[in-house]
């Protein structure tokens, strides 16, 4: 063994300078992403981006750990004097979804070689791996077992916090979110069909959100639609809903559950990218250049923008500036509120063509079904205090500590019950809260009871966070439904005055 060594030790000694060529050369992509046959493992992102930093417009810093400890690496592009359009895009936080990650990689490459592949006002963040550890893993969820893109109301991992600390930052005037869908999911394959599509997109719509900044988002998407046409990928809205036979409707997909646009509280335009990968016989990246070069056609239309940046620019500051609706819905869910058919393309496997299918399941649109009145602030009583003060700094949402008595007149809110609707296709709908109001009456609050007003920058998020009469709380999650009374009295009060 120790002869071994010393021989191998000689070897290396002899080749010493090549040796070190190679131990100093860094990870490179390939020159043409279309070729791209394998995803950018972390070792090889890490060492890229180490190569990059510091080269002409590139700087990488990190932003917190993973839960097994590995950098969260940050990438800031901006050549401007004065770059005053924001743009935060982020991957991989379903650790298998891979091209989004790859894509941003080719994006940050090829700026870097050529600066003027980026306009002059656009302020450019990326984080190429939100989630590490479950990329290493290869799989959806984070070291810990959790769904990052279900964690951004509690904030309770490492990753999302992270994430949500560079957004807070930067409030992005445009943030998104890259993921990847299965082209040839089971029930798609017994029907003999794949997914016809190599990408879709499309842009936060909870209803709680500013309209005129929804509708300048939405707006863009024919935009996303022209260069994908261009570039030659099937393009689609991103989708819900299911085909005939299937009669599958999502019945409400509030953020914290759906997970779509995780970033949009801040306000800005806010975007999700699924690509297409195939799953079923483990060649997800036998076409990874196809996958990637779609979202680089993307990419480039969000950077490059549709000519109304300055109109966008100033809806978005004003939308930040303004106080929230008078009601805050609480149940919404998909419709496809004209009963439209489209005919929906698939790809029918044993002729290997496209073929049209008619179907009217498909919902992009948001209904209200229930809301409730906004109301002034929201308290939070002593003994849960701890627990929802760590969550409202972990979202940057100011409020205060009760030093002595204060009566105020507030709701009480029971949860009545917690409904276990799984859907085996989304894993979705699970523990849907029943919530009841009770009527607004005196209530001294205790010293160690937390307020937080609803204005300003942050009201938005309070309400995603706070909100009792939310169909999906943090109530569903076993940190928070510890913290409910033993007869369902809820522990944050609507303070209506
Ligand atoms: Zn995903």
């Amino acid at each position: 063994m120790i002869a071994l060594t010393r021989r191998l030790l000689a070897v290396i000694a002899i080749a010493a300078p090549l040796a070190a060529t190679a131990e100093v050369r860094s990870f490179a992509l390939p020159e043409n992403h279309r070729t791209m046959a394998r995803t950018t493992s972390f070792a090889e992102m890490e060492s890229l981006l180490r190569a990059l930093d510091g080269r002409g417009i590139v700087t990488v810093s990190v932003e917190g750990r993973s839960v097994s400890g590995r950098p969260l690496y940050v990438v800031h592009l901006a050549r401007g004097e004065r770059p005053t359009w924001r743009v935060l895009l982020y991957a991989q936080q379903h650790g298998d979804e891979v091209s989004g990650k790859d894509a941003l990689l080719v994006l940050v490459r090829d700026i870097a070689r050529n600066p003027g592949l980026l306009p002059a006002d656009v302020d450019l963040w990326i984080v190429p791996m939100v989630n590490p550890d479950g990329a290493e893993a290869d799989t959806r969820k984070n070291a810990a077992g959790a769904d990052l893109n279900r964690d951004h109301i509690a904030l309770e991992q490492p990753e999302t916090q992270a994430l949500h600390r560079l957004a807070r930052r930067l409030l992005p005037h445009v943030a998104v979110d890259c993921h990847e869908f299965s082209r040839d999911s089971e029930s798609w394959r017994t029907r003999g069909w794949l997914k016809w599509p190599d990408i879709t997109m499309d842009s936060l719509n909870n209803p709680l959100f500013d309209r005129a900044v929804r509708g300048a988002a939405q707006r863009f998407l024919d935009r996303a639609a022209e260069a994908e046409a261009a570039a030659g990928h099937p393009f689609l809205r991103y989708w819900v809903g299911g085909l005939p036979p299937d009669e599958e409707q999502r019945h409400s997909a509030p953020d914290i559950d759906g997970g779509l646009n995780g970033l949009g509280m801040y306000g800005g335009e806010s975007f999700i990218i699924e690509a297409a990968a195939r799953h079923a016989d483990g060649r997800r990246d036998a076409d990874l250049g196809n996958r990637v070069d779609a979202y680089l056609v993307l990419f480039r239309a969000i950077l490059a923008g549709d000519g109304r940046r300055a109109e966008d620019l100033a809806a978005i500051e004003a939308a930040r500036r303004r106080s929230l609706p008078p009601f805050i819905p609480t149940n919404y869910l998909w419709v496809n509120p004209e009963a439209a058919v489209t005919d929906f393309p698939v790809v029918e496997t044993a002729i290997g063509r496209v073929v049209k299918v008619p179907t009217a399941n498909l919902m992009t649109e948001m209904a209200v079904k229930r809301t409730v009145p906004t109301p002034h602030g929201y308290a939070v009583l002593p003994p849960a205090a701890a627990a929802f003060a760590a969550v409202l700094e972990r979202h940057g949402i100011p409020f205060e500590t009760v030093t002595a008595t204060r009566p105020v007149i507030a709701e009480t809110c029971t949860l009545v019950r917690l409904e276990e609707e799984f859907d085996q296709v989304y894993g979705r709908y699970e523990g849907r809260q029943i919530v009841a109001r009770g009527k607004a009456a005196a209530v001294d609050l205790p010293a160690g009871a937390l307020l937080v007003p609803l204005e300003g920058e942050a009201a938005v998020r309070a309400a995603l966070v706070l909100e009792p009469a939310a169909m999906y709380g943090l109530y569903q999650l076993p940190t928070f439904r510890s913290l409910v009374s033993w007869d369902g009295a809820l522990p944050v009060l609507r303070v209506v005055r």
